[in-house]
């Protein structure tokens, strides 16, 4: 630190600790505010990532939702066969891939070994059937 010369003024040395102050300060505001800047980043990326997130489990929810709709009409036939003759057969195949394989056959395919995946017009199939048995 220079040492004011005795000749200037005294206001001269104020004035070198005012601007020694107001650099310190100024040095520290451009440090926080740069701090402020890498955790305006930070949050913005993080938004950005929730609203990615959020937009691909609304799709979600949305086919999921679509999935359930499809179904649920397909359950109750599903119940209603089950009721009316009750094997016990049907019970361990019971979960989404039975309910995807009901509802592949509602729409019209077939879901048997000996014709899978072909076109079953309008026509229930017997081996089909033997998988709701
Ligand atoms: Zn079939």
């Amino acid at each position: 630190m220079k040492e004011p010369f005795p000749c200037q003024p005294q206001n001269n040395e104020v004035d070198d600790v005012n601007k020694k102050e107001m650099l310190e300060r100024f040095s520290y505001l451009e440090k926080r505010f740069q701090d402020l800047q890498e955790d305006f980043g930070t949050l913005k990326k993080d938004l950005v990532q929730l609203v990615e997130e959020n937009h691909q489990l609304a799709h979600e929810n949305h086919h999921l939702r679509q999935r359930l709709d499809n179904l649920t009409p397909e359950e109750k036939k599903q119940e209603i066969k089950t009721n009316d003759d009750q094997k016990g057969d049907g019970q361990s195949s019971v979960g989404e891939g039975y309910d995807n394989l009901a509802r592949i056959y509602e729409e019209g395919f077939h879901i048997c070994h000996v014709y899978f995946g072909t076109p079953r017009e309008e026509e229930d199939c017997i081996f089909c059937l033997k998988f709701f048995g």
